[in-house]
């Protein structure tokens, strides 16, 4: 198993690792890692791994079987190589801010209507959120726009943590996806945006609210019966 640093400090840009596998030359399962698997809606990170003056470019990874693959774009990594793995940090920065902004207007949306998430994709240039919810109001989920924003103004720390699953899963709303089931794991992952929103993740956020900056509405849409789809987008900082 990966050893997922990218878990513990969300803000590594940089690490050591060991290469455990190469598959098919382009495959690599390291020792432990800053990238992202892509999943949970949130893209996979991109970027780097180093060894001495060969650079190997990172543009997917993904999580098969508890191991992170790497996917580079060349061979010649082999087993037991020691290298230095760096993060495409803008576009990592960028989906941790969407990412807890998410979560924050999911929450306020969930409080103010009872809506579930059904779905979401964070992106780079918009993030999509999915949720079931009879009323169809675009100047209401205006409103819940606003309201993350004017939280997003203020020092709201944002706080990842391992509960044991019983207790985690006695928190009431700790489970926001409709259908969601948490992985059958002793401990779950927790992030907590203070006073606003706790719920059972593994992604990736921001410590604090004022780092997500602000969030624009772009569009929302009906997607028939109870499924609604809305658009947002970050501001640039
Ligand atoms: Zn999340």
């Amino acid at each position: 198993m990966t050893e997922e640093l990218y878990l513990v400090d969300s803000y590594l840009k940089k690490c050591r690792a060991r290469v455990i596998s190469v598959t098919q030359e382009k495959y690599v399962v390291l020792d432990q890692t800053i990238f992202y698997p892509k999943g949970g809606g949130q893209p996979q990170d991109t970027g780097k791994i180093v060894k001495g003056s060969d650079v190997y470019k990172v543009d997917f990874v993904g999580k098969f079987s508890g191991n992170i693959s790497h996917e580079v774009d060349r061979s010649g990594l082999k087993e037991g190589d020691e290298v230095t793995c760096v993060l495409d940090w803008d576009r990592r920065f960028k989906l941790m801010r969407s990412h807890t902004a998410a979560h924050v207007f999911a929450s306020l949306l969930n409080t103010g209507t009872g809506a579930l998430t059904t779905g979401n994709q964070l992106g780079l240039d918009r993030t999509r959120f999915d949720f079931s919810l009879e009323n169809f109001d675009r100047s209401l989920l205006k409103q819940y726009i606003h309201e993350a924003n004017n939280l997003f103004n203020k020092d709201i720390p944002v706080k990842c943590y391992e509960l044991p699953r019983k207790e985690a899963l006695k928190i009431p709303g700790i489970i926001k996806m409709a259908k969601a089931f948490p992985p059958n794991v002793s401990f779950l992952r927790v992030v907590e945006v203070v006073g606003v929103d706790i719920q059972a993740d593994g992604g990736t956020h921001v410590h604090n609210l004022r780092e997500v900056g602000q969030i624009q509405f772009i569009k929302a849409q009906n997607k028939g019966k109870h499924n609604r789809r809305v658009y947002f987008s970050l501001e640039d900082v």
